[in-house]
């Protein structure tokens, strides 16, 4: 079960969950004011680093293949077994 961190808007305090994912928007009572007017903080590496890695190594290959006649806008580019 992974932690989600919080932030109350009252008290401006932040605070850690273990919650379930689907659980994570649920409101969650500040343990310091015991405000209900808190909102989850979304971890940003998690989205970042499946996105952005896996698209890298696609540009990487098709340019050190030397088939890049067109850049692959002419469509025999990309058609390579490689
Ligand atoms: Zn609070």
């Amino acid at each position: 079960m992974p932690i989600y961190e919080y932030r109350c808007e009252s008290c401006s305090g932040k605070f850690e969950v273990l919650t379930r994912f689907a659980e994570r928007d649920a409101t969650q009572v500040c343990p310091s004011c015991e405000s209900i007017k808190t909102k989850v903080l979304i971890s940003s590496f998690a989205f970042a680093g499946t996105g952005g890695s896996s698209e890298a190594p696609d540009f990487g290959s098709a340019e050190g293949g030397g088939g890049g006649c067109c850049g692959g806008s002419c469509g025999s580019c990309g058609s390579s077994p490689n």
